[in-house]
């Protein structure tokens, strides 16, 4: 047979299942949260949310500052290529106009031509190839003679640029006779009267390995980065990846700014979409823009490290704020935690120093406890005098039936002995009838006075009937309690009652003790058999049961 039902306090909600005589308690989750848990969570909460926050922020000025870094590395290294690449170009046309002036009396002197072409496309290695043209435009000297252009006229881009401007210049990109993608550098020959008389050129070969491959590509670094240059039409002078070169770059926005800002750096996709740090500078004598980038991905991989190392340093300091957090808060819920574990058992005889006890440190928590210390000692002496009104006969302010019945109870499990003095006025009726109820209610209280002094530290003066008493006497023998007895009656008997006068009463003794083996019952009922033969016996006077 199984029998289930469940029971419910203020905290908890249990099942409790009797099986054939095992009990199954099921204690269900409380449905109010514990101040410590609460208190933990709110540390733990705190904790984490500032950890995150500071992880966050920190990765966030890290990042950028990789970032900024990298693209303004790069903007410094484009800076530097453009200075190196204009530099390059300067002495190239120096070199060109230089020999171009010596040339203004040598114009027919084909073997000097040749010697003078020679000399520049080996001597400095500056150029691919190197030709001497007249003013209509036949070449009179190439190198390397390979080319085999002596004789031929020349019509590419470059040649009739030269020989239309008759001044120094450095062309566009363009392709030549040869189909090869060139930058042509170029100076006039004139001679003594001014008269042009031809000109003097150097080709470079953007697709072959020529001098620009050799100052850019030796910076072409590993980590994915790399370095391009692009004219203003956005064409591709230079590129690592050789097949890239000769084309132009489209719907690009970020070569757009670049080619607008002319000095500085930004974040750009590339060709195949990946997110690059740029860095660039202009080529003054050219507009060539060299560009510098690296990929953000690569960029960022120290964060990873840096991280690390922010959460290995930050992660004590957070623990550290994490424990302080959470014993502060519980010093804080102490004091409340101990106030209501009392006001769950007010009922306690040490509540009031249990509670004076605690140690409430702040303002709030000595608050509630003043005031439950003020409401434990109101609710104590509610209690105290509902427990005296229902223990006190209110005439007289003796001891009442039940107090003392309790009072008996207690020294029998104690097993303390005592006696009892059962006393009776002595025609009570006539001092009723002849003096009225009120007088006679005087004359109990006045004779509950004289019991009183009778009646020691443990002893009891109840009031067990109308103008029935009882004096219980502790740890008193029937001898000792007869002695006594005697001594009350005399002084009754010599008490001057207001209005009365004097009057008398007769009193039973009886004792109990644990060894005598007679109930409390017996021992009340012979006390009352002993008043009552003292009654008969003429009253006036004490018997022993
Ligand atoms: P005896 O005891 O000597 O035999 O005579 P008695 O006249 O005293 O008789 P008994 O004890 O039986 O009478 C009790 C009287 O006490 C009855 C009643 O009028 C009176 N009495 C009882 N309670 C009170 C009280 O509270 N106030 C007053 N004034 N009188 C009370
Ligand atoms: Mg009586
Ligand atoms: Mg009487």
């Amino acid at each position: 047979m199984c029998l289930l039902f469940y029971a419910k306090t203020y905290y908890k909600t249990a099942f409790i299942n009797q099986c054939n005589g095992y009990t199954v308690v099921t204690v269900l989750k409380s449905k109010f949260l514990k101040l410590n848990r609460l208190i933990l969570f709110l540390a733990l909460t705190a904790t984490i949310l500032t950890f995150i926050n500071s992880f966050y922020s920190n990765y966030e000025v890290q990042k950028e500052q990789l970032v900024l870094q990298t693209i303004e590395v790069n903007r410094a290294y484009a800076s530097k290529l453009s200075d190196t690449t204009e530099v390059f170009l300067r002495t190239s046309q120096q070199q060109l106009t230089y020999t171009a002036n010596s040339l203004f009396n040598k114009m027919n002197d084909g073997s000097h031509l040749k010697e003078e072409a020679n000399r520049l496309k080996f001597q400095t290695d500056s150029f691919n190839s190197v030709v001497i043209s007249d003013a209509s435009g036949l070449t009179q000297a190439a190198s390397p003679e390979t080319l085999d252009l002596v004789g031929r006229k020349l019509s590419s881009v470059g040649s009739v640029e030269a020989l239309e401007e008759k001044r120094v210049l450095i062309s566009s990109p363009y392709v030549s006779t040869l189909k090869n993608l060139i930058v042509f550098l170029s100076a006039p020959v004139f001679d003594y009267q001014g008269n042009y008389l031809g000109f003097l050129g150097g080709s470079i070969y953007l697709k072959s390995p020529n001098i620009l491959s050799e100052i850019l590509g030796e910076h072409y670094y590993k980590n994915g980065s790399y370095i391009y240059v692009i004219d203003q039409d956005k064409q591709i002078l230079y590129h690592p990846e050789k097949g890239r070169i000769g084309s132009f770059i489209e719907g690009n926005d970020g070569i757009d700014e670049i080619i607008a800002t002319k000095e500085g750096g930004l974040l750009l996709n590339n060709s195949r979409g990946i997110q690059m740090l740029a860095g660039y500078s202009t080529i003054p004598s050219t507009g060539w823009i060299v560009i510098t980038q690296s990929p953000v991905e690569s960029t960022l991989v120290p964060l990873t490290g840096i991280m690390e190392k922010v959460v290995l340093r930050t992660l004590p300091l957070a623990l550290a704020v994490f424990l302080f957090i959470w014993l502060f808060a519980r010093a804080i819920s102490k004091p409340l935690q101990q106030l209501a574990d009392k006001a769950r058992s007010l009922d306690s005889p040490t509540v009031n120093e249990d509670i004076e006890n605690i140690h409430s440190w702040y303002v709030e928590s000595l608050g509630l406890k003043r005031a439950m210390l003020s409401g434990v000692k109101l609710m104590q002496n509610q209690i105290g005098d509902l427990k005296r009104d229902a223990e006190t006969d209110p005439l007289t302010g003796a001891s009442n039936r039940r107090a003392f019945q309790f009072k008996l109870k207690q020294l029998v499990l104690l097993e303390i002995p005592f006696s009892v003095l059962a006393l009776d006025i002595d025609y009570f009726k006539r001092v009723n009838d002849a003096y009225g109820h009120s007088v006679g209610d005087d004359v109990l209280k006045q004779q509950t006075k004289i019991l009183n002094r009778f009646s020691r530290d443990g002893d009891m003066v109840a009031r067990t009937g109308g103008e029935e008493f009882v004096l219980l006497l502790k740890e008193t023998s029937k001898e000792d309690a007869f002695l006594v007895a005697e001594r009350l009656r005399i002084a009754i008997s010599e008490e001057t009652f207001d209005v009365v006068g004097n009057i008398t009463v007769s009193i039973g003794i009886a004792a109990w003790a644990i060894s005598d083996e007679i109930s409390v019952e017996k021992t009340l009922s012979l006390a009352d058999q002993a008043l009552y033969e003292a009654k008969g016996q003429g009253r006036n006077r004490c018997i022993i049961a």
